[in-house]
């Protein structure tokens, strides 16, 4: 139990992820669909704080650790929020104030990220990807059968995400690499890829 108040840096550095076999199809199609998505949105760089919010311990509560679909969120909006003032155009107060295209989230939304439960944060995050995934896969324009491919691939990681998820409660190093789970047991970024509440439940 001690080493896992080890600082939680030293733990990610044993299980850094390797760039070459991770950024795949699907990854860069999740990393597309959340920039894409934040800037159609018009986040606020506190509503991306809100999403990548960090435990005392300093780690994402919102996602989990090695997840192949939380970590190209989590990339795509640590990319947003490093976003220029946009060029050359006349803007709207908040297309200016916040450097995006999108009239920005509305308040229920934007409530829930606040939230200072887990849960409607979770599902707040959920509903956003969700959003985001649908846009880009309706962008895509998939005849059926690539769209088939294309959800069992989204399955396939929301399996090894829920795999990772189940490995650190097993080990009890949730705490560094999956904080907001402890009470919880899918998810909720690998549920919004694939069409599913942020708690689990019926498709
Ligand atoms: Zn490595
Ligand atoms: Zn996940």
């Amino acid at each position: 139990m001690k080493s896992l108040l080890l600082s939680a840096s030293v733990l990610l550095l044993t299980l850094h992820l390797h760039a070459a076999n991770a950024f795949d199809e699907r990854w860069q199609f999740i990393y597309s669909a959340t920039i894409e998505g934040a800037f159609a949105d018009g986040l606020t760089n506190d509503d991306v704080d809100r999403i990548l919010r960090k435990s005392g311990d300093g780690v994402y509560e919102h996602f989990v650790y090695a997840c192949p679909l939380c970590m190209p969120v989590i990339n795509a909006l640590r990319a947003y929020r490093e976003r220029p003032p946009l060029f050359g155009y006349k803007l709207s107060e908040h297309q200016d104030r916040h450097r995006t295209l999108g009239d920005g989230l509305d308040a229920a939304l934007r409530a829930k990220l606040a939230s200072d439960r887990v849960e409607p944060r979770l599902e707040a995050v959920n509903a956003l990807v969700q959003r985001w995934v649908d846009r880009r896969l309706k962008l895509m324009n998939l005849t059926p059968d690539q769209r088939k491919t294309w959800n069992t691939r989204l399955e396939e990681g929301r399996k090894e995400g829920m795999k990772m998820l189940e490995k650190f409660r097993a080990d009890g190093s949730l705490k560094v690499f999956a904080p907001g789970f402890a009470n919880l047991k899918e998810c909720a970024v690998c549920n919004a890829a694939t069409g599913r509440p942020a708690m689990g439940g019926a498709k």
